[in-house]
């Protein structure tokens, strides 16, 4: 096994993200092809997600810190998104391009691309829509339409995954668990269940054609009949009426069920678990930056149309057992107070119409740990 500290795939997409794909270096030109890239002959192209303070120690490492832990050298906040060039030339002089230096560098990047973003989106120019396959493959691309219960898409480029990734989710499609087989498409505000494995074509004119076969709009229940639960409180505790625990059913209940929901995050529990969002894996790599609503409203499509299936019943239901449609979802501080994140969800509700709310969502600030079937055999509630 190797000693150096490597980012994950996951935090090298969200650093080139936050970048735009776009060299971090000062006023470099070079834009860069995602983390895993299709074309090796294009090598000046390759964006790479730099180490700030080095990987490992050793000759040539730069900026090693020896006090620096395994997760704090791994952490999306030591990678810098660089041209080839650019991570060659900071690996040369770590005089010059000191610790510090870097992350100036990176924050001014990020801050321009943010702004660039906000000013493409306020003078209506189309904003790329983001379309997820499955849990690891997010692209920007276009809904080309429906025919025969099959979903078709041009990719136009990856954000989360690369062609190997999409090639392998269709050969293994078989294996893969069935609340992992969803297409989500973010303009539509809407998603399917897969009925079968994805097709992918080359395009001679650049770019990918994707098919998804899927399943039928997912049932959902009018908001009048979400079953009756413990109610909760502003300060997210259970309440009482009269000495007892209050109760709240129907359209009352609609708040609550929507942001217990957002608030379980994914690998949460034990025995459920592929239930839940990545509310939280999400915020800690793309807080700060535009991103973070189109992905976060993927995740709310997900709750909204894609049925879960429970391990212990086999009961399908979509988590959020009403919502329809997602116009949006916007998120209303920087930073979650005490934990708890607002934001305001516009939805369309079965038996209500539109719905907008404001709500929060509770981010928790470690990583969530999932649960591996092993741990789940060894019993890890009876070691306590
Ligand atoms: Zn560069």
């Amino acid at each position: 096994m190797s000693n150096r500290d490597e980012f994950s795939a996951k935090t090298k997409a969200a650093v080139a993200l936050r970048a735009n794909h776009h060299c971090s270096f000062r006023n470099c030109p070079q834009p860069t092809s995602g983390p895993s890239d299709e074309s090796p002959e294009a090598v000046n192209m390759i964006g790479k997600a730099a180490h700030i303070h080095a990987a490992a120690s050793g000759r040539g490492a730069r900026r090693y810190l020896a006090s620096m832990t395994r997760k704090q050298r791994t952490d999306i906040s030591n990678a810098i998104w660089l041209c080839a060039t650019h991570a060659d030339l900071i690996d040369r002089d770590e005089v010059t391009y000191s610790a510090d230096v870097l992350r100036a560098m990176k924050a001014e990047h990020e801050k321009k691309c943010g702004e660039r973003l906000s000013y493409a989106l306020s003078v209506g120019e189309p904003s790329p829509d983001l379309i997820a396959i499955g849990p690891d493959i997010v692209f920007v691309g276009k809904f080309l339409g429906v025919e025969s219960e099959v979903w078709s898409f041009h990719l136009e480029s990856f954000i989360e995954g690369d062609v190997h990734t999409l090639i392998t989710f269709a050969d293994r499609y078989d294996e893969t668990t069935t609340n992992d087989r969803y297409v989500l498409v973010n303009e539509l505000g809407d998603g399917r269940a897969l009925r079968a494995k994805p097709s992918v074509t080359r395009e001679t004119t650049g770019g990918y054609t994707v098919r998804c076969p899927v399943f039928p709009s997912a049932a959902r229940i009018p908001a009048a009949d979400i079953p009756k639960s413990w109610a909760l409180s502003d300060s997210h505790d259970l309440m009482t009426n009269n000495g007892n625990w209050a109760m709240v059913s129907g359209v009352d209940a609609l708040p609550q069920q929507v942001k217990t929901c957002l608030s379980h995050q994914i690998g949460e529990s034990p025995l459920y678990r592929d239930f839940g969002t990545r509310f939280a894996e999400y915020y800690n790599l793309l807080a700060g930056s535009l991103w973070l609503d189109r992905y976060l409203k993927l995740e709310v499509i997900r709750q909204a149309a894609i049925p879960y299936i429970a391990p212990t019943n086999n009961q399908q239901y979509t988590p959020f057992l009403c919502i329809e449609r997602v116009f949006g979802i916007k998120i209303l501080a920087d930073t979650p107070t005490k934990n708890w994140l607002p934001i305001s969800v516009d939805l369309s509700v079965k038996g209500l119409g539109r719905w907008q709310y404001d709500l929060s969502v509770f981010i928790p600030l470690e990583p969530i740990r999932r649960w591996s079937f092993d741990e789940l055999l060894a019993g890890p509630f009876v070691r306590g």
